[in-house]
């Protein structure tokens, strides 16, 4: 699932085409996505200006000067850019020719992305507003985060994964992040200590910034098969059940967090 890194990648390198381009056409696929993709878009769009791509958590929006498109990619979509008139595959959804001749198509096989559109500050917008902040800004802190945890009997990683504790982190980088700093993924939030959450924090840091400089380095948005234009990540514990800890060699467990799996060295993290 794309998290911050992979939507972050993604705003990297589709910028270049789209920063200052100017949209001649769009054209809808299929409309029921997570919402409905709104219809006024291919009498909106055309003739708008792209001032700037920006990200919001996983938001990625697209500033036009009569209003702004805000992109989620789901769970499983992606997007890339292909010459236009590329015709689109079974779960292409949605295509934003631009006049240069690039298209900016979006794919999503299980259609948990939306397509939002609002002509005001899109910060304000209602799926934005209530956002934590961006974890790679000066704003998240270790006193931030231990403020935030004290009283909590939520468990680390889920409090870790509520964006309005801070913006754009989900199971993978949760699980990556409490593994580098080993703590386990079930421990009580209000139980942290502030010594925890200031090694968390410049865990969560790290692990985000790593991630963000092997995607820019493999990054190729630039091909016309389906499949996501970001990297392999090199994982510690995320989805390696089974396998042997890079750090200990001991086999990385799965557990259960509610409806959702987490993975951890029982032998590292503590
Ligand atoms: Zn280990």
């Amino acid at each position: 699932m794309p998290e911050l890194p992979e939507v972050e990648v993604t705003r990297l390198g589709i910028s270049k085409e789209l920063v200052g381009a100017k949209v001649a056409a769009v054209a809808i696929h299929s409309e029921k996505l997570r919402s409905l993709v709104p219809q006024g878009l291919p009498l909106l769009l055309p003739g708008q200006t792209i001032r700037e791509v920006r990200r919001r958590g996983k938001y990625l929006i697209l500033a036009c000067p009569a209003g702004s498109l805000l992109l989620h990619l789901g769970m499983t979509g992606h997007l890339r850019l292909v010459p236009g008139g590329t015709p689109p595959g079974a779960h292409d959804h949605f295509d934003l020719l631009l006049e240069s001749g690039v298209m900016l198509r979006m794919n999503d096989v299980r259609r948990f992305g939306s397509i939002h559109w609002t002509d005001a500050n899109p910060m304000q917008h209602q799926l934005l507003r209530g956002i934590g902040p961006e974890p790679l800004t000066a704003e998240f802190t270790g006193e931030y985060l231990y403020g935030k945890s004290r009283g909590r009997k939520v468990a680390l990683q889920r409090l870790l994964m509520d964006a309005s504790i801070v913006a754009g982190i989900g199971n993978i980088y949760a699980a990556e992040s409490l593994f580098r700093c080993r703590l386990l993924p079930d421990t009580k939030a209000g139980d942290l200590l502030l010594p925890d959450c200031l090694l968390l924090v410049d865990a969560i840091k790290d692990t985000l910034s790593v991630s963000i400089a092997t995607g820019r380095t493999t990054m190729d948005f630039s091909r016309t098969e389906e499949r996501p234009a970001y990297f392999p990540q090199r994982l510690y514990v995320y989805g390696r059940e089974a396998k042997p800890c890079r750090e200990c060699g001991g086999a990385i467990k799965r557990g259960r967090l509610g409806n959702r799996s987490t993975f951890f060295c029982p032998v590292c993290q503590h």
